[in-house]
Formats: C-alpha cells, sequence, structure tokens
C-alpha cells in the first residue's frame, strides 16, 4: 500500500539514536537540557485547543516532581533529546476520577503546576490530531511505561528487575538476565466478497460499535494464516488470497497491528459467540454513510483506528 506510512502512528522517521541508550553519562547530560514528556495513569499531556500538541516540559518542572525518578530516552527529534516519564502517583484535586481506566474516557486533568489549557487527556481520544512526530513519540512511551509497568519481575527466576538502557532494557537483580520490551503482533483485516465488507463486534463495546474483525498472531504462524484462522473461527468464513496492507503501533497495551486484505471464499456467516457478539456484511454504499456518521445503527469508526484507514482506503479504492 503506498500511502501506508500515513496512518495514525504511521511513524515519523524519529531518530531513535538506539546507540546512545548505554551511555549514561551522557544520558543525564541530555536530560538536563531536553524535553520531557509526562504520563499520569497512561495519559498523555497535550495543548491546544483540539488537543493537538504535546506538551514537553524541561527537568525540574514542579510538575514532574510526582516522576519515579525513572526517565525514558525516546531518541532525538532535530537534534533535541525528548525523554518520558511517569508521575502516576500525583493525585489530582478535587476531580472526578471514576472514568480514568475506563475503555472510553473523555475526562482531562489539569495540574494545578502547569499552565492553562495543558491537561491529561486520554491518547485515543487525541490520537487522530497529533503530528506523525508527536504520536510516534508518545505511542512509544505509552508502550514502553506499559512494559515496564507489567514486568517488574524477571519471567525466568521471579526475580526483582530494574530498567536500565536509558529505558529499553530490564536486567534481573538476581540471575542478571535480560529482558526487553515486548511488541505482540495482531492482525486486523478487511475481509471483501466482491462489494461488500465484513464486520464484526465484540461482547461489551459500546452501542453502535462495529469493526473489522482482528486477533492475536500465535507462535508459529504467518500473518496470513493467522488472518484466515481468526476469520474463520470468529465468523465461519474462508479466507483466499490475502495481502499485507499496512501497519499501526497500537500503545493499548503494546500491540502491532498488521492490517491486511483477506478474499472471502464463502458469505455464510457462523459467529462464534463467545469471540463476537454479532457480525454481518455491509455494502460500500452503506458502509459510506457509516463513515460520514449518517448510519441509523452503526457508529462511525473512531478516526486514527487502522480499521478506520483500511475502511476509508477500501472505499476510495487506494489499497494498492
Ligand atoms: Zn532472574
Amino acid at each position: 500500500m503506498k500511502i501506508a506510512e500515513t496512518v495514525t502512528f504511521g511513524g515519523s522517521g524519529l531518530d531513535r539514536a538506539a546507540q546512545l541508550r548505554g551511555d549514561a553519562t551522557l544520558m543525564q547530560k541530555h536530560l538536563t537540557t531536553g524535553d520531557i514528556l509526562p504520563l499520569w495513569r497512561g495519559k498523555v499531556l497535550v495543548q491546544g485547543e483540539a488537543r493537538e500538541n504535546l506538551a514537553r516540559l524541561p527537568q525540574g518542572h514542579p510538575a514532574l516532581k510526582d516522576s519515579t525518578g525513572e526517565y525514558i530516552f525516546l531518541g532525538l527529534d532535530d537534534g533535541q533529546a525528548v525523554f518520558a516519564c511517569d508521575i502516576s502517583s500525583w493525585e489530582p484535586p478535587d476531580q472526578d476520577l471514576e472514568l480514568v481506566g475506563q475503555f472510553f474516557d473523555p475526562s482531562e486533568q489539569i495540574h494545578p503546576e502547569l499552565a492553562q489549557g495543558v491537561v491529561f487527556a486520554e491518547l485515543r481520544s487525541v490520537m487522530a490530531q497529533l503530528s506523525p512526530r508527536d504520536a510516534e513519540l508518545v505511542a512509544t512511551a505509552k508502550a514502553l511505561f506499559n512494559w515496564h509497568d507489567s514486568h517488574g519481575f524477571c519471567a525466568k527466576c521471579g526475580g526483582k528487575s530494574a530498567m536500565t538502557m536509558a529505558g529499553w532494557q530490564r536486567n534481573c537483580t538476581l540471575c542478571d538476565s535480560s529482558h526487553f520490551p515486548r511488541t505482540d503482533p495482531v492482525v486486523i483485516m478487511l475481509i471483501t466478497h466482491g462489494n461488500q465488507l465484513l464486520l464484526g463486534r465484540s461482547p461489551g463495546w459500546p452501542e453502535g460499535m462495529y469493526s473489522t474483525l482482528a486477533g492475536f498472531v500465535e507462535p508459529g504462524e504467518t500473518l496470513e494464516a493467522a488472518v484466515r484462522r481468526e476469520v474463520f473461527e470468529e465468523s465461519g468464513i474462508e479466507v483466499g488470497a490475502v495481502t499485507y496492507l499496512a501497519s499501526q503501533p497500537w500503545a493499548f497495551p503494546s500491540s502491532l497491528m498488521f492490517g491486511c486484505h483477506g478474499e472471502a471464499l464463502n458469505t455464510d456467516i457462523t459467529i462464534d459467540p463467545v469471540e463476537i457478539e454479532d457480525a454481518f456484511w455491509i455494502s460500500r454504499e452503506d458502509l459510506m454513510q457509516v463513515m460520514a456518521g449518517e448510519h441509523p445503527k452503526i457508529r462511525a469508526a473512531r478516526r486514527g483506528s487502522i480499521a478506520q484507514f483500511l475502511m476509508t482506503n477500501w472505499l476510495a479504492d487506494r489499497l494498492n
């Protein structure tokens, strides 16, 4: 797909400067002059009327006083070092935190040490308006902190592990084994039959939400085989030819989505009710109505998701 990298989180050519990560002295020096992106309970610090820019803070800023003290080096942005830190222990005063951590969290948190209009927001709600550079920086930071949060102990011996290599590695304090950040491959597929596209929904999704089918790639499996297996398991549809289209890092918590196109060999749907609640074929005409937000029953796909990107480009005949 020629325009694959225009998807949200499709990359910005960030210089990750991996060769610098092992130089602790240099990292400390960069930290004093670099930009810091704070994350709070998985939410990102943004500013601007449409929340279209990441807010970057200097080291020593009072809003960073709740930082864990561990800084992840994300790379050099036009020569400027950029780090991320976690300030999740900060307790926002007088704010309703009921929505924080929910699937859809439209709430914003205002830190008293920050200027007006600078807020913590859920990445899903702002991802489509961020610049490619900001999107790459924050997707990287979020995925790494998700990994650190769930990998405090060594998978080999159970000993405590500690962050090293400027956040890109953990070493076990008992057996000294090294552990590296995980990325989990997921296939997400446009399954078409002539002029029709297969859509489905998982149990528990918000009402009216449908998407293309998706599922984790299993060990020992190719992307093509994962597409055919997942679609058959969930819908009873057999898939013939499969082509790869585009990929999207998806830091919820640490996936890499592989967008594919598969041609259905049959049209009779038999759903697996454990995995999905409903599936059906939608015509191009009806999908256009959905994408325009004008369908009476089905919600438009979220802007910024690869599902929305693939469906939009299928409708526009731009999959090649
Ligand atoms: Zn160990």
